[in-house]
């Protein structure tokens, strides 16, 4: 009898691309930042993962149906998401920024009056531009990846966009056609979302997890193998 024989298994939803924390790289795998703490996570903590790619919003749903066991998106802690599903210690902050195209004089929210904005589905860049939207004039449009989101303001047919600052940093140091003109808005942190019916066994594993591979020096080896020393 081997100890891995023994190791329960655990299914982890996740985005589909959403680097420097999600995505398929050049050969295909998927990797990033939350991809390798997760199997860090597990590997201290004697679990193995199944990682499904799925998108966002359907992750987060299929945690909250039970249907999967947690999920590891760059998810920000909030009370209304605490309300409804146990999260994780935080592990990585973050804040929500708008971007528009680079050649754009567009730099203020008060410049979106009469305009469409991007935003994904079931995040808290949507919410954060539903709650600004009347203030400001402007309408979002919804799009359940962000790429996307990215697209729709490539093409035109989005004045900007709301995304993770992290995120679209990272994507227009990798060639996006983007600048971000606003200061990071409603930060917060990064947990890992875990499903009631898991809650007991795994929430200890996953916040031990973390505290032991910030300890251990491996988180920080993680965040700057994707993101150098920069942020
Ligand atoms: N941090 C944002 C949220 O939790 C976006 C997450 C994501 O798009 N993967 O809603």
């Amino acid at each position: 009898q081997t100890t891995a024989a023994t190791e329960p298994t655990y299914t982890v939803g996740t985005d589909v691309t959403f680097p420097p924390f999600e995505f398929a790289n050049k050969n295909n795998k998927y990797v990033g930042i939350d991809i390798d703490l997760m199997k860090a996570i597990a590997k201290k903590e004697g679990f193995k993962v199944v990682i499904k790619p799925v998108g966002f919003n359907a992750a987060v749903q299929a945690v909250e149906a039970n249907q999967m066991d947690a999920v590891i998106a760059g998810m920000s802690i909030t009370p209304e998401r605490k309300a409804k599903l146990a999260m994780t210690d935080p592990y990585y902050k973050s804040g929500v920024v708008m971007a528009v195209k680079s050649g754009s004089k567009v730099k203020r929210l008060s410049e979106l009056r009469g305009k469409t904005v991007a935003v994904k589905t079931g995040t808290s860049s949507a919410d954060y531009a539903n709650s600004i939207a009347k203030k400001y004039g402007f309408k979002t449009v919804t799009f359940d990846d962000s790429n996307n989101v990215y697209q729709q303001v490539l093409t035109g047919n989005s004045v900007a966009c709301f995304e993770d600052q992290p995120v679209m940093q990272y994507g227009i140091a990798t060639g996006l056609k983007l600048k971000i003109v606003t200061k990071p808005a409603v930060s917060g942190y990064y947990g890992i979302a875990i499903a009631d019916k898991s809650k007991a066994e795994l929430l200890p594993k996953m916040n031990a997890g973390i505290v032991a591979l910030k300890k251990d020096g491996t988180y920080n080896k993680i965040v700057t193998k994707y993101l150098g020393n920069g942020t």
